[in-house]
């Protein structure tokens, strides 16, 4: 039978790494709902479709062929059209556009509809910012997870830096900012916990309490 632990909530509150460990440990899949909605923003920004002509957006899911294959190290790698983007869909100016292409209606109904397929009689946990409210309702466990912006984009700013990007805190501030914004008050499944979702503020928590925490919430 299906079984879904949803994880939701705003950028840098550690929820991807979180996810992973989480369903390593329980012995889930994991599906990371943010790189499907990053594809199709990769695929409008290659087809030059600009961020303010919904038609065109449509136009480009509809013809997207997007896959997530696990790479047996807890995360996926993203194939678009075939062609692995797993790097692409990270960068910056994906990151900067993905607000615009996941607030149109004709995007969440085609990513939405590949969730459920994708969870189809398995175990998973699904990260995402709408899961618990849209995607699986009935989900087993809903988690939302929150930190204060500091400390989000300090956790950004961080990751930048480890991976030798150059970083500049209130840039990150700003642009964490920006997307949370963008995301929350968008009329489409804005970024919202669910009114049965355990909120769990990872601000003041290492990831180990964070995974200690969510587990005990899996397993009983
Ligand atoms: O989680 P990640 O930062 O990769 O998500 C990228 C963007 O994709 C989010 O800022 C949001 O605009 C969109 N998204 C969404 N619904 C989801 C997952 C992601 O709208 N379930």
């Amino acid at each position: 039978a299906t079984r879904v632990v949803a994880i939701d909530g705003p950028a840098g509150t550690g929820k991807s790494s979180v996810s992973k460990l989480l369903a390593d440990k329980v012995g889930a899949s994991y599906l990371d709902t943010g790189a499907m909605y990053r594809a199709v923003t990769l695929a409008v920004l290659d087809a030059g479709v600009a961020l303010d002509d919904p038609a065109g957006i449509a136009r480009v899911v509809d013809a997207v062929d997007i896959e997530l294959i696990p790479n047996g190290e807890g995360s996926s790698t993203v194939l678009l059209g075939g062609r692995d983007v797993s790097g692409p869909i990270r960068t910056d100016h994906v990151t900067s556009a993905v607000s615009a292409v996941s607030a149109v209606p004709e995007v969440r109904t085609k990513l939405v509809a590949l969730q459920r397929q994708n969870a189809q009689g398995r175990f998973v946990v699904v990260e995402g910012r709408d899961i618990g409210t849209v995607v699986f309702p009935t989900a087993d466990v809903k988690i939302f997870l929150t930190a204060t912006p500091e400390a989000r984009a300090d956790r950004r700013h961080k990751q930048n830096l480890a991976a030798g990007r150059d970083s500049d805190y209130a840039a990150v501030l700003e642009s964490v900012n920006r997307r949370d914004h963008l995301d929350s008050t968008r009329t489409v499944s804005p970024l919202r916990a669910a009114d049965d979702a355990v909120v769990v503020d990872t601000s003041d928590k290492t990831l180990m309490e964070v995974l200690d925490e969510l587990s005990g919430l899996v397993e009983t």
